[in-house]
């Protein structure tokens, strides 16, 4: 069977790590990248092989820089079978309706509504709900995390209701314009939307969430304190997430005490960009009390749903009908565990 030709549209923090990751796998293969600029990041796109694509407006800036660019945005679309749309919050909306006239299905990110696919999709919670759909999306980083532990716990001990805060990151590491510098910003539109948003996906979960912008660049932390319908013991939770796709337990007797620890994990492991696909648990502080369970993880926002896009396209594009076989292909093939 011939390859599945991806697009990706937007080659930025999450853009370039899904045509990293495309172009590990045994089933599909990268179609071409978009720039709008012709910035240094088009340069290294094309010194890495990857086809450029631009829009028509730009073809001269790009020549007048001297890198060579196989075609238009819309040319693209002819080339690929999937274009991952990785353009920034709000702008793949006005893309949609190009993706339907060329007849192309199309993965959306976090920073478009749900409302924009009508399918969210989370390879743990729900992967097959995307088989074979023209359009969906997957859920930003934060609500790839929460996802990725409250599904498994839900399944084994059903939750009566989540509260969670979400410690997020001010910026990128490669974003010199974010914030705040020196301080701590809360949300103050409460509940945030991220409940609403692990609601795209598991539309029974009471959740509820506020979120605080910290001055750090490298991960988001979360702290969850979700009631369960019965009593538990911290065990028993324990080897619910040791089971769990795409959960890694870390402890701070071994002296991961914080998120730059869990970053520094990762480049020891050896990965592609230095990236921590896997939502960070910290083992020494999940704890039971009664049916009051209590936890923190921490999620590298640049790199959790890059696996995820990789799952979604082969939902979508029927390749793997079977989700735990597709989570473990990409896994193998991105160097995570389990
Ligand atoms: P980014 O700004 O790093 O990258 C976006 C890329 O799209 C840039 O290369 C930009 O030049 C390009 N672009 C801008 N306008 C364009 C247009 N009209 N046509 C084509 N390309 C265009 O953004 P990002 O952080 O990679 O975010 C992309 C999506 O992924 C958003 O929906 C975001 O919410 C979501 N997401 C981001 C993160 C994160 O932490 N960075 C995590 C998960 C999901």
């Amino acid at each position: 069977m011939s390859k599945v030709k991806v697009g990706i549209n937007g080659y930025g923090t999450i853009g370039k790590r899904v045509a990293s990751a495309v172009s590990k796998q045994g089933d599909m293969e990268v179609a071409g990248v978009t720039k709008t600029r012709p910035t240094f990041e088009a340069r290294a796109a094309v010194e890495r092989g990857f086809g450029l694509y631009v829009p028509e407006g730009s073809l001269k800036a790009f020549g007048d820089a001297g890198i060579p660019v196989r075609g238009t945005i819309k040319e693209l679309y002819g080339a690929s079978d999937i274009i991952v749309d990785c353009t920034p919050g709000d702008v793949g909306e006005a893309y949609k309706a190009e993706y339907e006239a060329a007849g192309k299905k199309a993965v959306f990110q976090g920073g478009e509504a749900h409302s924009l696919t009508g399918i969210s999709f989370n390879s743990t919670a729900n992967y097959s709900e995307s088989w074979g759909a023209q359009f969906s999306r997957v859920v930003s980083c934060n609500t790839t995390g929460l996802l990725r532990t409250l599904a498994p716990i839900d399944r084994a001990v059903k939750i009566k209701g989540v509260y969670a805060t979400l410690i997020r990151r001010g910026a990128d590491p490669g974003n010199s314009k974010g914030g705040p510098i020196n301080g701590l910003e809360p949300s103050v539109k409460l509940p945030t939307h991220h409940g609403p948003d692990v609601k795209s996906v598991m539309p029974w979960l009471n959740i509820n969430t506020m979120a605080v912008k910290a001055s750090t660049t490298i991960m988001h932390l979360h702290t969850v304190a979700a009631e369960l319908e019965r009593e538990s013991k911290t065990s028993e939770i324990l080897d619910v997430m040791r089971a769990s796709p795409r959960v890694m337990l870390v402890d701070s007797g071994s002296g991961v005490k914080g998120t730059p620890e869990v970053m520094e994990l990762a480049k020891d492991l050896g990965r592609d960009r230095s990236d921590m696909y896997e939502v960070a648990v910290w083992e020494d502080g999940v704890r039971v009390v009664g049916n009051m369970l209590y936890y923190y993880q921490a999620v590298h926002q640049e790199a959790d749903v890059v696996p995820e896009n990789i799952d979604c396209i082969r939902s979508m594009c029927k390749l793997e009908e079977d989700a735990g076989a597709s989570v473990s292909k990409t896994n193998k093939a991105l160097g995570i565990k389990k």
